[in-house]
């Protein structure tokens, strides 16, 4: 089998709390290469979260499969939720030491802290931090296990523009230091052509693969407001149907 991530599922049904079985995910195939920063895009209720907890093996209640091929077997997933979801009990780093053993590597999550800016919020707790800063701290516990394939799933909802570019920023510096697989699931088209090598967009439920779409700008231009607009304008004349999944 070649290498990437092979997503086939036949049938993901919920049961709903007045006792009917609802059908999330039907014949659903992807297959997707290592090592880039993919983006999912599709419509509210979809499917796209439920088809991340399955890759992270967080739902296995489905039938199908999923194969991911990476150099480590099992590979290791991070998993970035919308919600941060810091413990409040815990500090900044004591967050991050929740999952690496920081006795071994402290240098490792002093640089993390370093590159998403809070070596000086380490020791606040997250009722002290602005979201931005939360999801900044949920990031660098995504990225201290080093994992091959990193989930996220809308992370900077509801960051301000400012704050979302800076984070997004950070997220593509951290990694570009150690190739591995993202998917990203966003609503934000603008933000989707900033960050991925690859557009999935998905159709509203049954979900399905409309297109797949390589972003063609330079790593180096994609901070740059004018190439983003003029590609994503671009794609939106040459796929009108994308306009209705966002
Ligand atoms: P998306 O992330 O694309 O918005 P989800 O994967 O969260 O979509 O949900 C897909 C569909 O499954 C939605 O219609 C949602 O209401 C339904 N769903 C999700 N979780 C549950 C659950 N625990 N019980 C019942 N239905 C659910
Ligand atoms: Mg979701």
């Amino acid at each position: 089998m070649t290498t990437g991530i092979h997503i086939s599922i036949k049938n993901k049904t919920y049961t709903t709390a007045d006792s009917r079985q609802y059908i999330a995910i039907a014949n659903f195939k992807l297959s997707l290469p290592n090592d880039n920063f993919i983006c999912l895009v599709g419509p509210s209720g979809c499917g796209k979260t439920t088809l991340l907890n399955i890759i992270a093996n967080l739902d296995i209640d489905y039938q199908g499969e999923i194969s991911l091929i990476e150099q480590h077997s099992p590979p290791k997933i991070g998993y970035i939720f919308q919600n941060p979801r810091l413990l409040p009990w815990h500090t900044v780093r004591e967050n991050i030491e929740l999952v690496i053993n920081s006795h071994q590597a402290p240098e490792i999550i002093d640089s993390l802290l370093e590159s998403m800016q809070l070596t000086e919020h380490q020791h606040n707790y997250p009722e002290h931090l602005s979201l931005g800063m939360s999801r900044r701290v949920s990031i660098i516990r995504a990225f201290a296990v080093n994992p091959d394939i990193l989930l996220m799933d809308e992370p900077f909802v509801s960051l301000d523009a400012p704050t979302a570019r800076q984070v997004r920023s950070l997220l593509l510096k951290l990694w570009r230091q150690r190739p591995h697989t993202i998917l990203f699931v966003t609503h934000d088209l603008r933000e989707a052509i900033a960050l991925a090598d690859r557009l999935i967009f998905l159709s509203a439920s049954p979900m399905s693969v409309i297109s797949e779409i390589d972003v063609t700008i330079p790593r180096e231009d994609r901070n740059n407001d004018q190439a983003i607009e003029s590609f994503r304008q671009q794609l939106l004349n040459d796929y009108p149907t994308i306009k209705t999944l966002l």
